[in-house]
C-alpha cells in the first residue's frame, strides 16, 4: 500500500432537523454571521428560516447575501465581501448548492484580508473567516471539500480559487432537497457520480479515498432506479445527500479529473449544468482506459453495469442533454483543456491532443 495522507476536517451533521438540533456548533464561530444563499431556493425549502432561527436562539447577528447565481462569478464574490467587511461579519454560511457553498468560501477569503481584494483568492496560502455549508443539492460535495469554483469572465472558463478552505461545520439535511426538481436532481446526482468515478480512476488515489468511493458508489446503486423513474421518496433523499457527501471527502483527497476539466468550457459556452456537462463526458472518459484496467472494472461492478455502454446509456437516460456542437467548437475546447496540465496529471496514462479531441467527438457528435 501507498504512503498517503487523509484530511477531512469539517465537522458534520446528518439528518432531518439537525440544523436546529447542533446549532450550538456555530455557537464558537462568531457574533456576526453572513448568510449567503441563492436567489430563492433557500427560502422555499425552508433551510434559511432553519439557520436564521438558529442563529436568533444563539443571539447571533446576521446579514442576508442572496444574489449569488449559478456558477458564481468573481464579480458577485467581491460585491458580497464588501458588505462583509462594511459589517463586520465574523462567519459565513453558505446555503443553497455548490454555487453559494463555492461562493461564501471565497467571499470568507477575501473578507479575511480586506487589504488584498481580489488578490486574497489567487494565493495558495490565503486563510478564511469561518465557514458553515448547509447543501440543498446532492452533487458538489463543497461542504466536504476545500475547493471553491468561480466563474471567470477573464479567461471564459471556470476556476478553482487557490487558497483550499474547508467548512468548520456542514449540516446534512437531506429535507432541504424535498423542492429540488428532477432535473437538478439529477443533473447533481451525476455530478457527484462523477466526482466518485474521476476520484477512483485518479493518480492520486489511495486505499482510503478508495474505499470511500467504493461505498459511495454501491449507495449511488441503490438510486439508480429512483433517477431513471425522476422519483425520489425520502430515503432516496437521503442516500443521494449521503453519496454526495462521500464523492466530495474523495475528491478532497484526489481532486477532480479530465471530465470537470474539460466540462467547464460546456458550461460557460453552451450553459451546461455543471453535473450534466461532467456526465456527458464520462462514458468517453472511462473508455480512454486501456481494455481490462482493474479499476474502471471494480467501478462497473459497484454501479452494477455490465460494461462501459451501460453506463453511457444510464447517463444518457437520466441528463437531458441538447446542445449542439460544431468542429471549431470542439477544437476550441481541446486547445483550452490543453492549457490545464494539473488535471491532465490526474490520468494514469499517456494523453494527447488528439485523444481529448476524440473524446470531446465522441460525447459531443454522438
Ligand atoms: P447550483 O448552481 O448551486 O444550483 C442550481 C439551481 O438549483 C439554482 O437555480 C438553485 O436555486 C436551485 N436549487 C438549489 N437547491 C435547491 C432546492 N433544494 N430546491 C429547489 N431548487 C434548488 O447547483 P450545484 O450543481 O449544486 O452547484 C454547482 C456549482 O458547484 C458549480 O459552480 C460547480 O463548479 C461547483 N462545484 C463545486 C465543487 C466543490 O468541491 N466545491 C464540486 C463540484 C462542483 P437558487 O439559485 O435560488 O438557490
Ligand atoms: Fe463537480
Amino acid at each position: 500500500m501507498n504512503n498517503f495522507r487523509y484530511f477531512m476536517p469539517a465537522d458534520c451533521y446528518f439528518g432531518r432537523g439537525c440544523v436546529s438540533e447542533h446549532k450550538n456548533a456555530m455557537a464558537k464561530l462568531g457574533k456576526k454571521a453572513m448568510v449567503v444563499t441563492g436567489r430563492t431556493s433557500a427560502k422555499k425549502n425552508g433551510a434559511q428560516k432553519d439557520i436564521t432561527d438558529a442563529l436568533d436562539a444563539l443571539d447571533i447577528k446576521w446579514v442576508l447575501f442572496d444574489e449569488i447565481g449559478e456558477n458564481p462569478d468573481v464579480e458577485t464574490v467581491e460585491r458580497a465581501a464588501k458588505i462583509a467587511i462594511e459589517e463586520g461579519v465574523e462567519f459565513f454560511i453558505g446555503i443553497g448548492g455548490g454555487s453559494p457553498m463555492d461562493a461564501s468560501k471565497a467571499i470568507a477569503v477575501m473578507a479575511a484580508a480586506p487589504e488584498k481584494g481580489t488578490d486574497a483568492l489567487w494565493d495558495a496560502d490565503a486563510k478564511a473567516l469561518p465557514i458553515v455549508c448547509v447543501p440543498t443539492t446532492a452533487g458538489t460535495g463543497s461542504e466536504v471539500t476545500q475547493y471553491a469554483i468561480l466563474t471567470l469572465h477573464a479567461k471564459k472558463t471556470k476556476s478553482s480559487i487557490a487558497a483550499h478552505i474547508f467548512a468548520e461545520v456542514s449540516y446534512l439535511d437531506p429535507k432541504y432537497m424535498d423542492t429540488l426538481p428532477a432535473k437538478t436532481t439529477n443533473n447533481t446526482a451525476v455530478d457527484a457520480l462523477t466526482h466518485l468515478i474521476e476520484s477512483y480512476l485518479s493518480v492520486k488515489a489511495n486505499y482510503v479515498s478508495r474505499k470511500i468511493v467504493e461505498m459511495g458508489l454501491s449507495i449511488f446503486k441503490d438510486c439508480i432506479p429512483a433517477l431513471r423513474a425522476r422519483e425520489y421518496p425520502a430515503d432516496i433523499r437521503d442516500k443521494l445527500m449521503l453519496m454526495s457527501a462521500l464523492g466530495g471527502a474523495a475528491i478532497a483527497q484526489t481532486m477532480t479529473s479530465l471530465p470537470h476539466g474539460m466540462g467547464y468550457f460546456l458550461t460557460y459556452e453552451k450553459g451546461l449544468a455543471h453535473g450534466m456537462a461532467n456526465g456527458v463526458l464520462t462514458q468517453a472518459y472511462v473508455e480512454q482506459f486501456p481494455a481490462g484496467d482493474e479499476h474502471v472494472a471494480n467501478l462497473l461492478k459497484c454501479l452494477g453495469f455490465a460494461d462501459t455502454a451501460e453506463l453511457g446509456a444510464f447517463l444518457d437516460d437520466v441528463l437531458d442533454h441538447e446542445a449542439v456542437y460544431t468542429e471549431d467548437d470542439l477544437n476550441y475546447y481541446t486547445d483550452r483543456f490543453m492549457e490545464q496540465p494539473g488535471k491532465i496529471a490526474t490520468f494514469p496514462y499517456p494523453l494527447t491532443r488528439e485523444d481529448i479531441y476524440h473524446m470531446y467527438k465522441k460525447s459531443l457528435m454522438k
